[in-house]
């Protein structure tokens, strides 16, 4: 059994991007990012934070937009509209959750879908469905950069996704059926998933339940990718997977803390110095 390192592998990345910026700012090109933060989740805040300092490590630009919660959804949407125009803007990012109330979709919709780094325009989504170059949500791009990373084949491997978030499970199905995958997506009210997780080759569990994938759900030398983040009681950062008896099993397996949660902040910043050559 292998661990895969998605620390190690983030970090091998922003290397590279940090190499390509200076490049880019020989070019007179500063790759730029903005960050919308309404409200005060703290979750959020803590997210914001660590894209802030990825940024300035690997010298991205960075700005960032506090709003206060009360603010009208037409003074997002012109906000997010404003830095659609900005030149020296190349990427905006509007982190969720956003207080009840405002309209998220409408938001993200706004996002010109060149700038949209986090891949949540319907556009985005719609190219990445057909194949077409486009810019993939964070942390399914993450998984995929992992499993090419350490060489593990998708090519009509059965895949199994428990989770189909539109930020997660969704653009996953994508991504792994570009990469000519079998894939099947579980939910909450899928039956006998036990049955469907034990078929798998390469199982992705994204649901934010706390070891909900135990080793009798999984196959002898499947390739365990764990996407959850939870709290334990004790307040302990634990995965959806079980990963004391599945990492027996396993022939690959992403750790929590340490797996999928570093390669999305580094596909983040490898969106936002795409959009920045796409748009110089
Ligand atoms: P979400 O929006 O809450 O979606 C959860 C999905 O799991 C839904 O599709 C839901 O099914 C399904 N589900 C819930 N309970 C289930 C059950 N008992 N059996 C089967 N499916 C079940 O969550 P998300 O935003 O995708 O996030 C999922 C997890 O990934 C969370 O722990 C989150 O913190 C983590 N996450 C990590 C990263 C990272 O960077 N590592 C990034 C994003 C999210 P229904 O659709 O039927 O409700």
């Amino acid at each position: 059994m292998e661990i895969i390192d998605g620390k190690a592998l983030a970090k091998k990345i922003r290397s590279e991007l940090k190499e390509e910026v200076e490049e880019l700012k020989k070019q007179d090109v500063h790759p730029k990012l903005a960050v919308i933060m309404v409200g005060d989740d703290k979750a959020s805040a803590v997210y914001v934070r660590n894209k802030s300092k990825a940024c300035n490590e690997i010298g991205i630009e960075y700005e960032e937009f506090l709003r206060d919660s009360s603010i009208t959804q037409e003074r997002l949407i012109n906000l997010i509209k404003g830095l659609n125009e900005r030149e020296d803007i190349h990427g905006i990012l509007l982190q969720s959750p956003i207080p009840d109330g405002l309209d998220i979709r409408e938001a993200f919709n706004t996002i010109d879908y060149r700038k949209d780094v986090d891949g949540f325009n319907p556009i985005n989504v719609g190219k990445l469905s057909i194949g077409e170059d486009c810019f993939v949500s964070c942390t399914p791009y993450g998984v995929v950069k992992m499993l090419e990373e350490y060489n593990i084949p998708t090519e009509g491997k059965r895949a199994v996704i428990v989770g189909r978030s539109n930020i997660v499970g969704k653009p996953l199905i994508q991504c792994l059926l570009n990469k000519n995958a079998t894939v099947t997506v579980c939910h909450s009210r899928t039956k006998n998933i036990e049955e469907i997780t034990r078929e798998a080759d390469i199982l992705v569990a994204a649901l934010g339940k706390p070891k909900f994938i135990t080793a009798d759900m999984v196959k002898d030398g499947a390739v365990v990718i764990d996407v959850g983040i939870n709290r334990n009681e004790e307040g302990k950062l634990v995965g959806d997977v079980d990963f004391e008896n599945v990492s027996k099993k396993a022939s690959y397996i992403t750790p929590v803390p340490g797996g999928v949660g570093p390669m999305t902040i580094a596909m983040l910043m490898y969106n936002v110095v795409k959009a920045a050559k796409l748009l110089k």
